[in-house]
């Protein structure tokens, strides 16, 4: 076998090209096609450049999403637009329910105050105390109420904590009415946050 050790000027290998491999595939007289065969991708020659045969479709998972997408119009209907905009739904429903949920107690611990401040103090109870016993404490209603109003805050920041998450999502996927409905969760949250700090 002759060593083809240069190239020719257009790069191409040396050599005689009607020595090169035929195409072969039948034609419409009978005889094989005499055309120059095309080097395969995988190795090899195959057919002319007329009988290839059709595209046989893309392979890559790039190509094959191109062509799922081929007949895009904008996608606002597509099975992921669709799933976004129920998921979007829900959690603003979701979000809503807890801003309910921690306004309505906000309310009732500002109403408790105010009725426990109207009332006369309390009559001391007559408790019962026998030696070697501690000396039984009387529940105190201040302490309690101050228990109950941190641990609401705390919900209230992991509320606040939550929406931001949510907030940030949205812009980053570029919905600018989403941003907005979260936003306004937001100041509503903080709404209920300064109420309850003003009894703190
Ligand atoms: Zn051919």
């Amino acid at each position: 076998m002759k060593v083809r050790t240069y190239k020719l000027r257009n790069g191409n290998l040396p050599g005689d090209p009607s020595k090169s491999p035929r195409c072969g595939a039948k034609t419409r007289s009978g005889a094989p096609c005499r055309a120059p065969a095309m080097k395969s991708k995988f190795g090899g020659y195959s057919r002319c450049r007329m009988h290839g045969g059709a595209s046989t479709g893309p392979r890559t998972p790039e190509g094959l999403e191109r062509s799922r997408r081929a007949n895009w119009k904008h996608g606002l209907y597509s099975a992921e637009a669709i799933a976004g905009q129920r998921e979007f739904r829900d959690s603003l429903a979701i979000v809503n329910s807890q801003l309910n949920e921690l306004a309505l107690e906000v309310r009732l611990l500002v109403h408790q105050r105010k009725r426990r401040q109207k009332l006369p103090p309390p009559i001391p109870k007559i408790i019962a105390w026998s030696p070697g016993q501690p000396w039984p404490t009387e529940p105190d209603p201040a302490a309690s109420f101050r228990a109950e109003a941190l641990t609401l805050a705390g919900r209230i920041e992991e509320q606040l904590h939550v929406i931001q998450g949510l907030i940030t999502r949205a812009r980053n996927e570029g919905f600018v009415n989403r941003v907005a409905a979260f936003t306004d969760a937001r100041t509503r949250c903080l709404t209920v946050q300064a109420r309850l700090y003003g009894l703190l």
